[in-house]
């Protein structure tokens, strides 16, 4: 029987990296769910990752803040050991904290630039030794519609989206000759906690710019992960993948 590649979905308690696992998981791989604080989220996104086939696959969870180093490298090092490989990495966990630029915080501009992007180059940076051995790997990074056209109150977070895709793109020429795809996944308006926060103005004035009038879903975000991590998607690297509505058309 051919082995089953193993996933790692950081931020995969809640939203639209729960989707993601969960369709991994549906899709036949043992996945690893990574939260920063919410236990009861991750044990929930874990018991719909175990009931996802019929298949008995393990599910684990590890609590880890991506944005500390030495934290991250180790949440690498479990997925290896309890999975036995690490062969599909998801760099999902992200936040926003949004605000004007005069009144923007350093603090708050240094955060999101920690856990959004930091976060993933530790964990690309980690999984990449193992997946160069083995000659095989899927890395997939959550950027943003915003990473590409900006937004107004969120200089922080367009850039640290901005420079994910940037990461993506230099690192998919890096392993390439390893058989390593990276891409990037860029959503526009996904329903989650994320984006729950929004005014109701503004999230009129959002629907309205979505060609597709309506929000997005995670299970429409968890099934491109799902392909770009499929045997199908070998050929699929370097790219940024909208999936928006229209909005970033
Ligand atoms: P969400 O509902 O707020 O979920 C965020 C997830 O990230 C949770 O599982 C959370 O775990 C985890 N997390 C937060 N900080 C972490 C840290 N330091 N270390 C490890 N995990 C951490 O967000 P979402 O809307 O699903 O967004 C997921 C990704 O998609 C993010 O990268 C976001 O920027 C991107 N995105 C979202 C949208 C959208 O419209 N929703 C659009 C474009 C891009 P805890 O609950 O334990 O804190």
């Amino acid at each position: 029987m051919e082995e089953k590649r193993c996933a790692l979905v950081t931020g995969g308690s809640r939203g639209i990296g729960r989707a993601i696992a969960v369709a991994l998981a549906k899709a036949g791989h043992p996945v690893m769910i990574n939260y920063s604080g919410n236990i009861d989220a991750a044990e929930e996104a874990a018991m719909l990752c175990a009931t996802a086939d019929d298949m008995d696959l393990p599910v684990f969870i590890e609590q880890t803040d991506v944005s500390d180093e030495s934290s991250a490298i180790k949440l690498i090092q479990s997925a290896e050991e309890k999975l036995g490989h690490l062969d599909i990495l998801v760099n999902n966990a992200g936040i926003t904290k949004d605000g004007l630029i005069l009144n923007m915080k350093t603090e708050d501009f240094q955060s999101v630039l920690d856990i959004n992007l930091k976060g993933t180059f530790f964990c690309c940076r980690e999984a990449a030794k193992y997946m160069m051995k083995r000659r095989f790997g899927r890395i997939i990074n959550m950027a943003s519609i915003v990473g590409l056209r900006g937004n107004a109150g969120q200089v922080n977070y367009s850039a640290s989206k901005a420079a994910v895709i940037g990461l993506t793109k230099s690192l998919a020429k890096e392993l390439a000759s390893r058989k390593i795809t990276v891409n990037a996944i860029a959503p526009g308006y996904i329903d989650t906690d994320m984006t729950k926060a929004m005014s109701e103005k503004a999230l009129e004035a959002t629907l309205k710019a979505i060609p597709l009038r309506r929000a997005g879903r995670p299970e429409e975000v968890g099934a491109l992960a799902a392909f770009l991590a499929s045997e199908e998607a070998s050929y699929i690297t370097g790219q940024v993948i909208g999936i928006d509505g229209g909005m970033g058309a």
